[in-house]
């Protein structure tokens, strides 16, 4: 510790111009012995300086990638669809020219290994196909940096040993798999870079702004959307996966500054057990390359002591459950250009030249294992079409059909059928009406990847999690779900699921009442609401004109609207159009039940929301509600920024949400004063998970955690961090309890609901029941790991507070009712805390 304090002491504030640092040749990255082809443009050429000297932008990452496709018959270049802010999704083919001229029959010949009748393919013709893919956290930057030098190696190493290798090997090649995540880095490190490098890690250069650029344009992490694939990236990777199933995956990362390089296999006891043994041992294989490419150049590495492939919604654990083999690279970061580590001074070049060694240590180890590999894809999809059930699973809701349409559609991005159901069915109680539901056959292609998404377990060989461990999908959606029903249900195929088209409204004179159980519903409201129209919601259930109408449903009266009854009938039936969900028109007041003028009905606000982002807040949690309201719901929102909130007039707010807390310090004392104030006097606040502690800080909520004791009694110093790691709850699905008629579960059907969690936020329930709407049940685990001590924590408590505090309104949620993008199930709890609130 010492040596490094003075080590660091000496070094600092030294300006460092390490030509290799500052001005980096091509030699230093490039392999020896190997000729280039001279017409062959280097990077130099487009962008005016060797890889490694400034960090390459999205915009020149791209350019250089059209240049070399224009420039080498051995590449191809198409873009696959757009981030949201607009960047195109490149992939570049690279093979032989003579495998271009056949790339569609080499393609649909690749895709026979995985189909039934494979067995009388001969693997030693069948070029191997790699899937190479860049910098996912925009900040790990030195991966699409070291692409460029990957695309001109392609593109212009001469040999025979390269035409051999492109003969036999397809290479698709993604030199960005976060175009939006790289500009934005790109700009911090190049605007930050002084000339004479500082390698003081405490240089701003260094130390990114929020939301810093690992994420995407709404602040995901895309490593963890490939399996929900809800995002523009992942779909267009998974549209690509599927198409040529490739025999090896790499996701090029980036780590700690201290560290050296990490190549997978990662840590074995947390592999999902659905991963077989042989594609671990296969990775270990392919790890042998790696550390061979690796000894040449004198780089260190390590292996099997970190990460774990567990989660299949990461880059390299996605295509262990599909055929493939899956390999995480993570390089120590040097961040910006140049830092001292404890490895002594870690160089930006540097770390592209690990990259670009393992992208080729990875070509090389496909091309040696070609027919290994092509064998082992081939017996996987043999043998999980000889173990795949003979039943299906079934999946529905009655008063929510967008929400189960969704779940097919995720299900149809991974090439996985789905049919119509030919009857009503019925399973332990649970009613599948066949007009809402899917059935998925369990003996298809995609089995196992079919398992992956939707099983649940509750036992686990490790109790450390590199990530979540549960994301069973019938339950994130909150769908009625049998997993053994008859295959035979399965009526005629789904080419492409679409959301439900409402009839032409009819004209009421009298009233339209809008079911709040649709996904689509709060949007509707937003509509009507923002229109200036007058809206109600019945705090009763009640039937009329023989429908029943649920706890929640909106009434939108005729009479005293801004828009006459025909200007109202156009509206109401464009709106419905545009959520895919049913308005029906009543003539009558008069119901079985609380009539319309009922004081059961509630009069609704308009709301105008603000969220609250940067530093102080967690950037994904925030970035999923800015996701969900923007581009779900199409609803305007304000991003109020933390640091700004003191010159921020909050009055024009009805709504402010506060997500869970994050890096950066959290809100100074006077805007925490002038939020409490905000809220007193009527505004309407939803915080989430760790805001709990700061709202009661403030007095805006009260409530008691029950605290766990575990004491460390027979835990050496070594077990120290398996022990503490193994209180956490990474993420896991747990069961509550609900109390429908209570405004904040309005919209569920069932009395139980499905809850994402990844805190150790406990609170008991008040003693006043009816202030307990939402509750965990006695048994509340349904998937995912959670430790004893926590379990015995949790039972019986509640994730959900509500309270009025002043004039205003206060929630709070212990779990993630957004999570992802992909936990549709508890979406309306969400929607209910904004637009209900009137109702509490
Ligand atoms: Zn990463």
């Amino acid at each position: 510790m010492k040596q490094t304090l003075l080590r660091v002491f000496l070094l600092l504030f030294i300006p460092f111009t390490y030509a290799q640092v500052s001005h980096p040749t091509l030699d230093y990255y490039l392999p020896d012995n190997v000729s280039y082809n001279p017409e062959i443009p280097t990077p130099q050429e487009l962008l005016g300086y060797v890889p490694g000297e400034w960090h390459v932008s999205h915009d020149l990452l791209v350019s250089y990638m059209e240049k070399m496709a224009a420039s080498s018959p051995r590449i191809t270049i198409e873009n696959r669809g757009r981030t949201f802010e607009g960047r195109p999704i490149l992939l570049l083919t690279v093979t032989s020219p003579e495998n271009h001229k056949n790339i569609a029959k080499i393609k649909k010949q690749h895709a026979a290994l995985t189909d039934s009748g494979s067995e009388s393919l001969d693997t030693d013709t069948i070029p191997i196909v790699t899937y190479q893919g860049m910098s996912i956290h925009g900040n790990e930057a030195s991966g699409s940096n070291a692409g460029l030098l990957a695309i001109y190696y392609l593109a212009a190493a001469e040999g025979p040993a390269i035409d051999l290798m492109l003969e036999n090997v397809v290479i698709l090649f993604d030199p960005s798999f976060n175009p939006d995540g790289l500009q934005r880095f790109s700009y911090w490190a190049n605007t930050n870079k002084n000339q004479s490098l500082t390698s003081d890690p405490q240089d701003r250069e260094y130390r990114e702004v929020w939301p810093g650029g690992r994420y995407n344009h709404y602040w995901f992490d895309l490593n963890r959307d490939w399996l929900p694939a809800e995002l523009p990236e992942s779909q267009a990777r998974i549209k690509t996966y599927h198409a040529w199933h490739p025999n090896i995956l790499t996701d090029h990362h980036e780590m700690g500054s201290n560290s050296s390089f990490f190549f997978q296999p990662g840590i074995q006891s947390r592999t999902h057990p659905l991963t077989p043994k042989l594609n671990q041992e296969l990775t270990a294989e392919i790890g042998k390359y790696h550390a061979a490419a690796f000894d040449k150049i004198g780089s260190f590495y390590y292996t099997e002591e970190d990460y774990d492939d567990f989660y299949y919604g990461k880059g390299s654990t996605f295509p262990d459950i599909n055929g493939s083999i899956g390999i995480l690279f993570e390089q120590a970061s040097s961040r910006g250009h140049i830092q001292e580590t404890d490895n002594g001074l870690l160089t930006f070049p540097f770390t592209i030249r690990n990259q670009f060694t393992a992208f080729l240590s990875t070509i090389e180890a496909a091309q040696a294992m070609r027919i290994k590999l092509l064998n082992y894809q081939r017996d996987f999809y043999a043998s999980s079409r000889s173990e795949a059930g003979g039943d299906a699973y079934i999946f529905g809701s009655k008063n929510d059909p967008a929400r189960a349409a969704h779940l097919a559609q995720l299900l149809q991005r991974h090439q996985i059928s789905v049919y119509e159901a030919d009857k009503n069915y019925e399973s332990k109680g649970l009613k599948f009406d066949k007009k809402s539901s899917y059935v998925i056959p369990k003996n298809q292609k995609h089995s196992r990847l079919l398992q992956g998404m939707f099983e649940k377990r509750t036992t686990f060989k490790d109790s450390l999690f590199y990530d979540i461990s549960a994301w069973s999908f019938p339950l994130a959606f909150n769908l009625d779900f049998s997993e053994n029903a008859p295959s035979s249900l399965a009526s005629s195929k789904i080419d492409s699921v679409s959301l439900p088209t409402p009839l032409t409204l009819s004209k009421s004179d009298y009233a339209y009442l809008l079911p709040w159980g649709d996904y689509y519903a709060p949007q509707a409201l937003n509509e009507i609401l923002n229109a200036g129209l007058r809206a109600k919601v019945g705090i009763q259930p009640f039937t009329s004109g023989g429908v029943t109408y649920d706890y929640g449903t909106v009434m939108i009266p005729v009479q005293n609207q801004k828009m006459n009854a025909e200007e109202l009938n156009q509206f109401l039936d464009k709106v419905a159009k545009d959520t895919h969900l049913s308005i029906n028109p009543v003539k009558t007041g008069l119901t079985d039940g609380i009539d319309l003028g009922s004081r059961k009905f509630i009069a609704l606000e308009p709301q105008k929301i603000a969220l609250l982002v940067g530093d102080g807040i967690n950037a994904t949690d925030a970035g999923e509600i800015w996701h969900l309201l923007d581009t779900r719901f199409h609803i305007s929102i304000t991003k109020l920024d933390t640091k700004s909130l003191s010159r921020t007039d909050l009055s024009k707010y009805t709504t402010l949400i506060m997500p869970t807390s994050g890096w950066g310090g959290g809100i100074d004392e006077s805007s925490g004063d002038k939020i409490s104030e905000w809220v007193r006097g009527g505004g309407n606040f939803i915080g989430f998970k760790n805001a709990a502690r700061w709202m009661k800080r403030q007095g805006l909520i009260d409530f008691t955690t029950v605290e766990t004791d575990n004491p460390a009694t027979n835990v050496t110093f070594e077990q120290r961090r398996d022990f503490n790691g193994a209180q956490v709850i990474g993420g896991a699905i747990f069961k509550a309890k609900i109390d429908r008629s209570h405004p904040i579960a309005f919209g569920y059907d069932s009395s139980e609901i499905n809850l994402f969690r990844d805190t150790t936020l406990f609170i008991e329930t008040d003693e006043t029941s009816y202030k307990n709407p939402i509750s965990y049940t006695d048994e509340p685990l349904v998937s995912g790991y959670i430790s004893d001590i926590n379990y015995e924590a949790i039972k019986g408590t509640r994730p959900f507070v509500q309270q009025s505090t002043g004039r205003g309104n206060v929630i709070l949620f212990t779990d993630n009712t957004n999570f992802r993008a992909f936990w549709y199930g508890t979406t309306k709890l969400f929607m209910n805390a904004i637009f209900l609130n009137e109702a509490m």
